[in-house]
């Protein structure tokens, strides 16, 4: 094998990596893609991570792209909007759009990080290495050092992509450096998962065509479908407190908080005592850093530049749509260190507000999503969008169901706001003068 370095060196074959080296290698560029984990289309658990992930627009773009998206949707269960359990009465059913272009889709992590793996190997500019753990990195000479099952090893890159997620070796490199800014944030809150089984006969237990959420004020239980008839439920608790994980310690206590908290899911999850008391409980970190690349040396995608918390189901996606921006950038721009800056330039404010935005749907889906209000709220915002159509698009559409970019979206919506509170103000005053009309004569 050539042992020259490739003009591109990623280091983490996960969703964006792999997604990266598929689209830098369909762009001619010769890439080496390093993983620390073994091969995962050889099996064995892909662990530490959620079951599965909300796919919309954004992700799906970038898929496009590279001829993906069919095969991905087709093995996706559409969530067409969200069903509400409420502790006791009927489920309250609200549609995320006006049709199916308006549907999240829910995709296996794993068989989307074994198809894009495959995909990315089968490249031939890619050149993929497993079972490397990338241990060191010197930015300046572009050394990085791997330990592998046979050992220490030492390659030096040209230029290093770094989609090494949220705990990135790369980023830790730039954060050594001189004006770098860094900082992350743990939710008081963590996540758990547990599963609903198919029924008997192979079906869904619950609606399979919805994303499922049990808000009950400070925590929550969601659960989205898997294209086999179960679900995946994640209860997204405190750690510590009389709603939080540390509470529950013995089977007895599950069954009975279970009961009643979340009375409707108990018959649906037949492990559910031991379950709980085994899995175990991820945290939920935001990460924000500057700058995310070193000259035209290094840049860092997905994850390592930007982990926000998922409650907006749009960490993936904006991965996907930072690979999209970059391939776009080095299209455009021959000089490296030029087009990583612009990469940077058109991503940061946007993954900023995507990590405020996905902190503030925390709040509406485990408390507000149940309220009449907000209900009241979501349909007058689709009656509007089915009246003046792209003139008022809500702020969850254009997250979702556009590409607008995110912080276009915040300011677009809050314009929007401003226009609606003061044509209701204006129409609030002409009746009152109506009114005042009325009662001198
Ligand atoms: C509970 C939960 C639910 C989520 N749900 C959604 C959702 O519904 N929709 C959505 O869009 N997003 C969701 N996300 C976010 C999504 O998982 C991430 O944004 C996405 O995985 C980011 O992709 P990435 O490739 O940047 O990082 P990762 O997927 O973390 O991939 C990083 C890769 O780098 C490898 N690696 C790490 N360190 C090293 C090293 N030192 N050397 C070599 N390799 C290394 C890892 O093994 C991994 O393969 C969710 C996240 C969580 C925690």
């Amino acid at each position: 094998m050539n042992q020259d370095p490739a003009e591109f060196t990623i280091v983490g074959n996960g969703l964006a990596g792999a997604l990266l080296a598929c689209a830098l290698a369909k762009a001619g560029r010769r890439v080496d893609l390093y993983e620390k984990r073994g091969d995962p289309r050889q099996g064995g658990p892909q662990g530490g991570r959620s079951i599965n992930l909300a796919l919309s627009v954004r992700g799906l773009h970038a898929l496009r792209d590279l001829g993906l998206e069919d095969v991905v949707v087709r093995s996706a269960v559409l969530m067409r909007g969200r069903m509400i359990h409420p502790v006791a009465g009927p489920l309250a059913y609200q549609a995320y759009g006006k049709d199916d272009s308006e549907a999240l889709l829910s995709v296996s992590r794993g068989g989307l990080n074994r198809l894009l793996a495959d995909e990315a190997a089968k490249q031939p500019g890619v050149r993929v290495m497993f079972d490397h753990r990338c241990t060191d990195v010197e930015l300046k000479d572009g050394t990085l050092s791997f330990e592998t099952p046979g050992g220490h090893r030492q390659v030096t890159a040209s230029c290093i992509i770094g989609a090494d997620g949220a705990y990135s070796a790369i980023r830790g490199a730039m954060q050594r450096l001189d004006r770098s800014d860094y900082s992350q944030s743990y939710l008081t809150h963590g996540y758990k998962e547990l599963t609903i089984p198919p029924a008997e006969d192979g079906g869904w237990r619950m609606e399979r065509h919805a994303l499922h959420i049990w808000p009950r004020g400070d925590h929550m239980m969601i659960a989205l479908p898997n294209a086999d008839g179960s679900f995946t439920c994640t209860l997204f608790w405190p750690f510590d407190g009389p709603h939080g994980f540390s509470q529950l310690t013995s089977e007895r206590q599950v069954i009975e908080y279970f009961t009643r908290v979340f009375p409707d899911a108990v018959p649906l999850i037949p492990d559910l005592a031991s379950a709980y008391l085994t899995n175990p409980v991820g945290s939920l970190v935001t990460v924000r850093c500057r700058p995310w690349h070193y000259g035209g040396r290094a840049v860092l995608v997905g994850d390592a530049a930007h982990a926000v918390v998922p409650f907006l189901g749009q960490g993936m996606n904006a991965a996907f749509e930072d690979c999209s921006t970059l391939i776009e950038c080095l299209g455009r721009q021959p000089d490296k260190a030029r087009a990583f800056a612009d990469y940077e330039a058109r991503r940061k404010e946007n993954a900023d507000v995507l990590a405020d935005l996905c902190i503030e749907n925390f709040v509406e889906m485990r408390d507000k999503v149940g309220s009449p209000w907000f209900l009241m709220k979501k349909k007058a915002q689709l009656l509007l969008n089915k009246v003046f159509g792209k003139l008022y698009l809500p702020l969850y559409t254009m997250i979702e169901f556009t590409r607008i970019p995110y912080a276009e979206a915040v300011a677009r919506a809050r314009r929007q706001d401003r226009v609606v509170l003061t044509a209701l103000a204006t129409m609030a005053a002409c009746v009152f003068i109506a009114f005042l009309q009325v009662i001198r004569r």
